[in-house]
């Protein structure tokens, strides 16, 4: 089966990789990103020792979370908009990936305390500082530490990026080294561990890893192309 193949090798592309670098390959969560795939394909991945899914629209993974089985785990990875919050966080996600405003934080804070629960984050930061693009420039993500570390309801996990797309995955390797040393850089600032790196996708997870990604976010590599 096309996807069972797929999934193996890209297993064990990142236990190389993890290798190369020095690092244990049980630090790498692969999250299976299924967005526009059919609940059937996530079968065959689920069949196959798949747990973690990642969908990026919120509609989309409250239509399928109730068809898989219960034991897996959800990640949204899509811009979450703040009318949408509290919704997500009653879908229970083990974590929203892309946390990409001051205001968003905030809101998800706020609501999370509402529903008495914590919400796990990763802050969305925009490493190519691209005008267009969502999420913390470096700069500001590091003016805006305190605030955002002081939200009582909400565990900030780590960091995550989706830097512009390039030809050559060799090419991606500055954006996830600018992103694990901010990290490095906010950790030693405290009070947070920041355990997770979720970076690297299809054409890149090898190279994120080399950097120290704890989560790729993998689809067409798995699912095949999305049309
Ligand atoms: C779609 C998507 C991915 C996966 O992309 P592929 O190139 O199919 O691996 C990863 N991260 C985010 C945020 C996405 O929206």
């Amino acid at each position: 089966m096309y996807i069972e193949e797929q999934l193996n090798e890209i297993r064990n592309k990142i236990a190389e990789a993890a290798r190369r670098s020095g690092r244990a390959e049980s630090g790498v969560a692969l999250l299976a990103v299924s967005k526009t795939f059919p609940v059937s394909d996530m079968m065959h991945a689920y069949d196959d020792g798949q747990r973690l899914f990642g969908e990026n629209r919120l509609q989309e993974a409250m239509e399928k979370m109730p068809q898989m089985p219960a034991d897996c785990e959800w990640h949204l990875i899509g811009p979450l908009q703040r009318n949408k919050v509290r919704k997500a966080l009653e879908h229970g996600f083990a974590l929203i990936e892309a946390v990409d405003s001051r205001k968003l934080a905030e809101a998800i804070s706020r609501i999370a305390g509402e529903l008495g629960v914590t919400a796990r984050v990763l802050l969305e930061v925009n490493v190519d500082a691209e005008q267009s693009k969502h999420g913390f420039t470096p700069q500001g993500l590091q003016e805006e530490w305190e605030a955002l570390v002081a939200l009582p309801h909400l565990e900030i996990r780590g960091l995550m990026c989706i830097p512009a797309p390039t030809e050559n995955p060799e090419d991606a390797r500055p954006a996830f080294a600018t992103l694990r040393r901010l990290a490095e850089c906010l950790r030693e600032r405290g009070p947070l561990p920041l355990p997770e790196l979720s970076m690297g996708m299809s054409h890149d997870y090898a190279v994120a890893v080399e950097e120290g990604a704890t989560i790729v976010r993998v689809g067409s590599a798995i699912f095949g192309k999305r049309c």
